[in-house]
């Protein structure tokens, strides 16, 4: 009796918190070898916050905050929300043509100077010799897990830009995480890895947080779609766990792609095979339990 033990288990499911599109993505996730978890707003809350701000010589603290606000506010990252959050006692004037770069950073006019905010591999493309200070400080944050944004400025159409300062960004590692990924490997699963926008350092200090040994950063949304067809090379039935517009062709992708039902965005609900609703990761391995039941009752 196939429908009748599928259908329970849907059912079962929904009692807690987990949605699954259909019975076939129930015993798809109980037949999973390996598992790729996006980092910001899955493994962590994605409620992001300024934690530090350090200004290049010459400017203030203060001047960071406002310029980089002026840029963010006309952006929808959860960086930009954290910006403008922390600035908004601070008087600054939006900026005009303001253009973001998917998983770089945004770039616009304010003051009448042409500003950039974002990664430091971005500003690179602007600034060539970042101060040494900030060189010295940037790392500490990222180890710590933080992601460092920053903010330069310079005359539109000149080559003297100028980094202004800093912006360290925190987020909160979600406390189920750790005993998630434990429960995780005591339920067999092969391989279990990280994919995100971030950089190196700062995904690898959350990685280590929660037990997780593999991490591919800097990746744009392509390459985390390049990393689950290349894990279901070797390991066929593969899952992804996300919740952000950037998450979703690899989503997609996936045997079995498991959005965050609260923080999903409306694209990757859509997207997604099985959807949890209040965000509880612990949720993932009871999924996978329902699913192995599934089968053995089938068979
Ligand atoms: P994630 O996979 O962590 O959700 P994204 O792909 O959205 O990351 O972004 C990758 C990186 O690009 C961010 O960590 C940040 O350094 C930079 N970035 C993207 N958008 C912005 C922005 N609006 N302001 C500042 N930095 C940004
Ligand atoms: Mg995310």
């Amino acid at each position: 009796a196939i429908m009748p033990t599928l259908l329970s288990g849907i059912a079962n499911g929904a009692r807690q918190g987990i949605l699954f599109k259909n019975g076939a993505q129930l015993e798809k996730i109980g037949k999973v070898r390996a598992i790729a978890f996006d980092k910001t707003g899955t493994l962590t809350t994605g409620q992001v916050q300024v934690s530090q701000v350090i200004a290049a010589s010459n400017y203030t603290e203060i001047e960071v905050l406002k310029t980089a606000a002026a840029l963010e506010s006309s952006s929808e990252h959860p960086i930009a929300q954290a910006i403008v959050q922390a600035a908004r006692d601070l008087n600054w004037v939006r900026a005009t043509e303001v253009q973001a770069i998917p998983g770089q950073g945004v770039v616009g006019t304010a003051n009448e100077q042409q500003v950039i905010v974002g990664n430091i591999a971005f500003i690179q493309k602007y600034v060539n010799k970042l101060p040494q200070e900030l060189l010295e400080i940037a790392p500490s944050w990222e180890d710590e897990g933080k992601t460092v944004v920053w903010v330069a400025q310079g005359e539109s159409h000149g080559d003297e830009y100028q980094v202004i300062g800093i912006i360290a960004i925190a987020d909160m590692i979600r406390p189920e995480a750790a005993g998630t990924i434990a429960r995780l490997r005591k339920l067999g699963i092969e391989q279990i890895v990280m994919i995100t926008g971030d950089n190196q350092r700062t995904a690898e200090s959350v990685a280590q947080a929660v037990g997780i040994d593999q991490v591919f950063a800097e990746l744009l949304p392509e390459d985390k779609l390049d990393v689950i067809r290349s894990l279901q090379h070797k390991y066929q039935t593969v899952a992804m766990v996300g919740d952000g517009i950037n998450d979703a062709p690899a989503l997609a992708q996936a045997s079995v792609g498991i959005a965050m039902g609260v923080a999903g965005s409306d694209v990757v609900l859509e997207t997604a095979d099985i959807v949890l609703m209040a965000d509880k990761l612990e949720k993932i391995a009871a999924a996978m339990e329902l699913g192995r039941r599934s089968h053995r009752i089938i068979k």
